[in-house]
């Protein structure tokens, strides 16, 4: 069995409603099938409250083992490094969070917000909102660089906003099964970030002719005009669908980016960004000017029920 705990700290808890909508695995399954004993978990356990403070102080102690500690939120530093914005009983959360960390054999950071700081760590960040091991893309964290868990792993970052569901289970069970995890250069599991939301859209052809929508509602592609990312973000959510039928882009919003660093991006998240009428950030490994003479003659040749917008996505 692995133990697991999971601590809320500063964010909203949207990755503990989306876990709710696992299925392969569910998060009954991690306990029923895949050999996670969940120790706590803040909305799904029901011990009282004084047995949760018991099995806190246990671990902390070492006479529970704890083998996965997943948080969810960003760590609140705020006022003037105490962190007491965030607290539970008169402590800082975020020391809490340090004193299970050196417990745990492996830490997971449950959503942009634990990771990298997400949407209380954007400007101005009133709470000095911070992730565990990166304050967006760069070091500054609650831990530093160099740190690792007792299974000798850098803290897991398992992002989005919240982070699909079955991204957070698989990961999961991994874990419990004990097998490798091979990770991108800012921790998250490769198997879950190695491809883009771009894949898989069902708005695709419309993005390849250059056929854009101008407003919310339409059937062709987002990125041009309505601020999509899915070109630029690595997540499985177009080629895994939640709640096995949907996706931003299947229901007509824009991707926001949610599993990178620097989510939720400066400014209008249903706008593009642009350079005269070229989009600011192009593709992931696209030169600007190929790129945009390929796009004008795309555009020509278009076929009439891509430039008439009658396919259904
Ligand atoms: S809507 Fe977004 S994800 Fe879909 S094809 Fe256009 S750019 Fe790609």
């Amino acid at each position: 069995m692995a133990t697991l705990y999971w601590m809320q700290t500063g964010a909203c808890g949207g990755e503990t409603l989306a876990i709710l909508g696992a299925q392969s695995p569910s998060f009954e399954m991690l306990v029923s099938d895949f050999g996670i004993e969940l120790l706590w978990h803040p909305s799904l356990s029901h011990v009282s409250p004084r047995r949760h403070e018991e099995i806190r102080h246990e671990i902390v102690a070492g006479s529970i083992p704890l083998d996965i500690l997943c948080v969810e939120g960003s760590i609140v530093t705020a006022p003037r490094g105490t962190g007491l914005y965030d607290s539970h009983h008169g402590r800082a959360r975020m020391e809490i969070v340090r004193e299970l960390a050196e417990r745990a054999g492996v830490v997971v950071a449950m959503g942009t917000c634990a990771a990298f700081g997400g949407v209380p760590a954007s400007g101005p960040n009133p709470s000095d909102s911070i992730g565990l091991q990166f304050l967006h893309d760069a070091p500054g964290g609650l831990f530093p660089p160099d740190w690792r868990s007792r299974r000798g792993l850098p803290v897991v970052n398992v992002s989005g906003c919240p982070t699909h569901p079955h991204t957070m289970t698989q990961t999961l069970a991994a874990l419990a099964a004990g097998s490798p995890l091979e990770l991108d250069a800012i921790n998250r599991p490769k198997a879950f970030f190695n491809t883009l939301v771009h894949q898989g859209c069902t708005r695709n052809e419309y993005h390849e002719y250059d056929v854009e929508d101008g407003a919310l509602g339409g059937r062709a592609c987002m990125f041009f005009n309505l601020g999509c990312q899915g070109p630029m973000t690595q997540a499985v959510c177009n080629d895994d669908l939640w709640n096995g039928v949907g996706s931003k882009t299947r229901a007509g919003v824009p991707c926001f980016g949610c599993t990178a660093p620097n989510f939720p991006r400066e400014g209008d998240l249903f706008a593009t960004d642009k350079i005269g009428d070229v989009p600011h950030r192009l593709p992931a490994g696209v030169e600007r000017a190929r790129y945009m003479a390929y796009k004008n003659l795309a555009r020509a040749a278009a076929p009439e029920r891509v430039k008439n917008k009658t396919m259904d996505v």
